[in-house]
């Protein structure tokens, strides 16, 4: 089966074909905001002007008649970016007659990473920019095991980045600067139970901007929103017993938090994923794959369904694809 998979939830517009065993053809036209960080409206006209010419290049790589499904990020992400790809699928399955399905995004992060590892049931660390969250499959869902209460953790580093005058994307420049310290300043560590919350160190961290290098402040909001995030890990493990925890997400590409991740692991015998770069960035062959997954399990998203959820959670999905 071939699928045409279209991501845009946020910055990065993203169509893809794949086949049950691999992706055949991938285009990416990211947005990059001028100044500040991701403006829905223009990252929705960035959609708006390429949308097609993205459409067109993956279509040229292959007969379209040789596509049986056409699959979109139906959410989670902003509504004025979601609506561009969902009108954009609408319309390509109509022409094409061919079904339509809307995919979780968060999921799509999950099962593309569990199609390249052969992971079956691993507890997920999934850390965006909007969204940050603990996940486990167990009885045809994946249930939310702990989340952050407040912002997503990619959305935190940004917003302060901000405020010290480095440009969007925050994270990848907070994670070069820390690595010039050692100095480690108390900032809020807020674990509720499975929970988590960010702001606080978000206002330390700006507060502390007046006084302290940034270097410095920069290696503590690391140190200790990650650490936040690996005790909760820790807890999904040994209250479920499993052994695999897999990362997904923008910010599971940064090197601190993937050392961290790993020597939890190692000191409880358990195993660390950890994927290349272009799955864990937004992209494409995700939502193709996660599609391919529903379509062949004869999931289908009607017309009148296909708008845009905003907030939609992964455990509004039930997950007929995975067996046992
Ligand atoms: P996503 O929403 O999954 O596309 O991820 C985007 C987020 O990942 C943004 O908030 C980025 O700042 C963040 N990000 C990307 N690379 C890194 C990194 N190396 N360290 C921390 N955050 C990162
Ligand atoms: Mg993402």
């Amino acid at each position: 089966m071939i699928v045409l998979g279209l991501e845009g939830t946020a910055w990065n517009l993203s169509a893809s074909l794949v086949n049950d065993d691999e992706v055949l053809c991938e285009v990416n036209s990211a947005y990059v905001p001028t100044s500040g960080g991701i403006h829905p409206r223009d990252a929705a006209q960035h959609f708006a002007s390429n949308v097609a010419g993205v459409v067109r290049q993956v279509l040229n790589s292959t007969d379209p008649r040789s596509i049986e499904g056409i699959a979109f990020s139906q959410g989670p992400g902003l509504g004025p970016c979601l609506r561009i790809v969902g009108t954009a699928a609408r319309a390509i399955a109509l022409r094409l007659g061919v079904p339509l399905v809307g995919v979780n995004h968060c999921i799509a992060h999950i099962e593309v990473e569990r199609w390249k590892t052969d992971l079956s049931a691993p507890i997920v660390l999934y850390v965006s920019g909007a969204n940050s969250q603990v996940l486990s499959y167990r009885q045809k869902r994946y249930r939310i095991l702990g989340e952050t209460l407040d912002i997503g953790i990619g959305n935190c580093l940004d917003k302060f980045a901000r405020s010290a005058g480095l440009p969007h994307p925050g994270g990848p420049k907070v994670e070069r600067l820390a690595q010039e310290s050692k100095k480690y300043l108390l900032m809020p560590y807020v674990v509720k139970g499975m929970d988590f919350s960010f702001s606080g160190i978000v206002t330390a961290a700006q507060e502390a901007l007046k006084s302290t290098p940034l270097e410095d402040i920069c290696y503590s909001f690391q140190e200790t929103a990650f650490s936040m995030l690996v005790e909760v890990c820790e807890r999904a493990l040994s209250q479920t017993d499993k052994s695999d925890l897999l990362l997904a997400g923008g910010v599971g590409a940064n090197n601190r938090l993937q050392e961290m991740l790993s020597v939890m692991c190692a000191e409880r015998g358990a195993h660390f994923f950890a994927p290349k770069p272009e799955y864990l960035q937004d992209n494409g062959a995700m939502i193709a794959y996660t599609g391919l997954l529903m379509l062949s399990h004869g999931l289908r998203t009607p017309i009148t369904a296909s708008g845009a959820n905003p907030n939609f959670r992964p455990d509004e999905v039930e997950v007929l694809w995975i067996k046992g």
